[in-house]
């Protein structure tokens, strides 16, 4: 069992709502403002997502579940009468760590066209450079790796209040509501084979190169490079890792929208989507450039400096404690 999405997307709409909404106008108004933007660590690792090369295989979805140790799902209609094939996660979950997803339009003729086309889309952690599931956990059971930006959840540390699970801007950690002791579960880049010397399961089992491991600065050039291209012209894609020593494919180069998703959103991430239909249609969010925790704890940092919090506190007190006074000479003139 899971919360209902919509139910979800209320609640942190309502939380980033309620922090956009104050912070804007004060931050215009007053000394209140995002604190400094968090800068990619120097050896970030990171992923380069290209739609267009995706063939909706789903070969990452399976890694992922093997390398991770996760369980098949199945919707509970078709599990129930066995009609499932072997596994059907219609999104990420407490059981699967990343998804293909599809897009389709009116007569889904022509692959990576908006009108009358389909895409695939890859949805996993984006390993935020400022990530807000760290922000709001109370007891840092959320950790970013200093050197390779890895952004991993320690269950032992963790005491279930899931507000990273409403904190976070893509809807990413989820709770196992259907264990005894449930966990948060997210893409945690595949540390442990990483640690081994291995490649993220997902880009290693990717045929075509569609998911590709790197340095988040190589995949952000390499993402440019693809950009300022000729789309139809012969290109060579690498697969796996990007420089690594597997071979490489050459095919046409796509179409490209022009927006590198993942380079900004919130504050930054270190996963890039280079996408032949816009990001919107792929369910990817439109986000501001600053993350909800640059705004919040800037907000927090203004207001505890310089005691003006409880300055202000205490300035609410007098101002009620005077005008309890002024009525109380109002009602008796005589005093
Ligand atoms: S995508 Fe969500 S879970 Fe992943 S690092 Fe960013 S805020 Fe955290
Ligand atoms: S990096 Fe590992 S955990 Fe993350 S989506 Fe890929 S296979 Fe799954
Ligand atoms: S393995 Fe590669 S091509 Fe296949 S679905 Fe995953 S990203 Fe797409």
């Amino acid at each position: 069992m899971s919360i209902d999405l919509s139910r979800r997307n209320f609640l942190r709409g309502a939380a980033a709502g309620a922090v956009t909404a104050v912070a804007a106008p004060v931050a215009e108004a007053t000394p209140f403002g995002p604190r400094e933007p968090k800068q990619l660590p120097p050896k970030a690792v990171g992923m380069l997502y290209d739609s267009t090369l995706c063939v909706g295989c789903k070969a990452c979805v399976s890694a992922c579940k093997q390398a991770n140790g996760m369980p098949v799902e199945q919707p509970a209609h078709l599990a129930a009468w066995g009609e499932g094939t072997w596994d059907m996660a219609e999104d990420i979950s407490g059981h699967t760590l990343n998804v293909i997803r599809v897009y389709q339009n009116g007569t889904m003729e022509q692959k990576d066209r908006e009108k009358d086309g389909y895409a695939f889309v890859k949805r996993h952690c984006l390993h935020c450079v400022d990530p807000s599931c760290i922000s709001v956990c109370p007891v840092s059971a959320m950790r970013k790796d200093p050197e390779t930006g890895i952004v991993s959840h320690n269950p032992d540390a963790c005491i279930g209040c899931r507000y990273c699970v409403y904190g976070c801007p893509f809807n990413v950690p989820q709770y196992q509501f259907d264990e005894t002791f449930g966990q948060i579960a997210k893409c945690q880049f595949c540390n442990h084979l990483q640690k081994q010397g291995k490649l993220p399961a997902c880009c290693d089992v990717c045929p075509t190169g569609a998911s590709l491991f790197g340095l988040v600065t190589d995949l952000q050039a390499e993402a440019e490079r693809r950009l300022a291209a000729k789309p139809g012209e012969m290109y060579t894609f690498a697969r796996g890792k990007l420089g690594g020593d597997r071979p490489s494919h050459e095919a046409p180069l796509g179409e490209y929208q022009p927006h590198l998703y993942g380079e900004k959103e919130s504050g930054g991430t270190q996963v890039r989507y280079l996408t032949g239909v816009p990001h919107e249609k792929l369910g990817l969010p439109a986000l501001p450039d600053h993350s909800f925790a640059a705004v919040s704890e800037g907000m927090q940092h203004t207001l505890y400096k310089g005691m003006i919090a409880p300055l202000a506190l205490l300035g609410g007190l007098v101002f009620l404690a005077r005008r309890g006074v002024k009525s109380h000479h109002d009602e008796d003139p005589s005093s």
